[in-house]
């Protein structure tokens, strides 16, 4: 059997692009390694909780056209993210806005607010940041960042916060109104049915391979054109080095219990407690279940071999993709795309943007 298009990789970018392409006619054949479709958005289904195996993953977006795509595939509901932060026995929402500074510093306006927070920021006096904590505590004051961002950004990245460069933090969005809205897209929600299914109906009637590595299979295919949305430095032997990134280790647990923590997601921003944060997956379609499904979320070091997370955009890597690139330019009929073929951090609307954009450069 001859292909147009062999698709590496079930996953968002994978399944939009495969969905395209079938659509205008050309024959397409899909394989993952994994057991499952929808790569790293892959919803398993628990007691009819809908799990998010590979982390909590909310659908927003400002474009239009995105969200109506989506909404081909599947129906959303009406999930506004809404995060909660324990520090010690103390609660705050988030983002930082107006319900956190009130529970913070017993205050009512934004006026009040913002005088704490300019009175902090004059108190540090810090001009030139030279390291994250100076930078956070020069945006937000003191209490927000020791509270709020301390504990949680050293967990993330493993190591003290005056131990990393303060370009990591580039802005902290302060809120002043009463708004627990995390995202300030235009639209949002999760899919009633879970993202599993959606990718599915999205793969409707195209040839799918599960458990198969494209290294273990790409001499007996043929096709034209092969895109691969797997990691670019595994795709050419890591000739020139690793790529690094940053990885998560998930513990789920199922709990005989109703409703653990009343939120689908509460983060936790003290340094001694080991996880980033727990998510309860019912709250994202509003389970009723007389049983709940918990993660726990631990950030850690990534080594060669563990799954891929977040990719590490500082100088060193960003050199070294821009030559795997090079390298990806000089084949022929091989298109790199997601999130690990770009080796960049994309929400889910971007990788569809992005997979629609690849449709339209095949069709010049
Ligand atoms: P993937 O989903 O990783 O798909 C790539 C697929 O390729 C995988 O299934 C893999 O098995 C397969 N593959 C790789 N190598 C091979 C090979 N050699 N042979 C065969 N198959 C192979 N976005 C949001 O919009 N909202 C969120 O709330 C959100 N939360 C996130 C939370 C976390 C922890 C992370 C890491 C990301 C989050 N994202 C979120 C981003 C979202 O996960 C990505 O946009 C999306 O999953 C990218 O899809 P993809 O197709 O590029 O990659």
């Amino acid at each position: 059997m001859k292909y147009d298009y062999l698709i590496v990789g079930a996953g968002l970018f994978g399944a939009v692009f495969a969905r395209e392409m079938t659509n205008m006619g050309r024959k397409c054949l899909v394989i993952d390694k994994r057991k499952h479709i929808a790569g790293n958005i892959y919803t398993e289904e628990i007691d009819g909780i809908y799990v998010h195996r590979y982390g909590a993953h909310i659908f927003h977006t400002s474009d239009k056209k995105i969200w109506e795509y989506v909404n081909r595939y599947t129906e959303f509901n009406q999930y506004i993210n809404s995060p909660v932060a324990v520090y010690g026995d103390e609660l705050y929402n988030l983002p930082f806005n107006m319900n956190t500074f009130s529970k913070m510093w017993g205050i009512k306006t934004p006026a009040e607010a913002k005088e704490i927070i300019e009175r902090q920021i004059r108190k540090a006096g810090i001009k030139e940041p030279a390291n994250l904590e100076e930078q956070a505590i020069r945006l937000v004051g003191t209490d927000v960042y020791e509270k709020l961002i301390k504990g949680y950004t050293q967990k993330q990245w493993g190591r003290k916060c005056t131990e990393l460069p303060a370009f990591i933090i580039k802005r902290l969005p302060l809120r002043f109104t009463y708004d627990n809205n995390y995202f300030n897209d235009r639209y949002q929600g999760i899919p009633v049915d879970g993202y599993t299914k959606m990718v599915e109906k999205m793969l409707e009637g195209i040839e799918v391979r599960l458990e198969t590595d494209y290294f273990q299979v790409r001499n007996e295919i043929d096709a034209d054109t092969t895109v691969y949305t797997g990691p670019i430095d595994e795709y050419f032997g890591y000739t020139l080095g690793h790529l690094q990134y940053r990885s998560l280790r998930f513990e789920t647990e199922k709990l005989d219990c109703e409703n653990y923590q009343g939120n689908a997601v509460v983060n936790y921003t003290a340094a001694d407690v080991p996880y980033t944060r727990i998510i309860e997956h019912k709250h994202f379609t509003f389970g009723k279940q007389p049983v709940t499904v918990i993660t726990r979320e631990y950030s850690s070091e990534w080594k060669p071999g563990e799954e891929p997370y977040y990719p590490v955009n500082d100088s060193k890597n960003t050199e070294l993709y821009r030559k795997y690139q090079e390298l990806a330019e000089q084949e022929q009929g091989l298109i790199f795309g997601g999130r690990l073929g770009q080796y960049q951090y994309f929400d889910m609307d971007k990788v569809i943007a992005s997979a629609l954009s690849c449709v339209e450069s095949q069709k010049k």
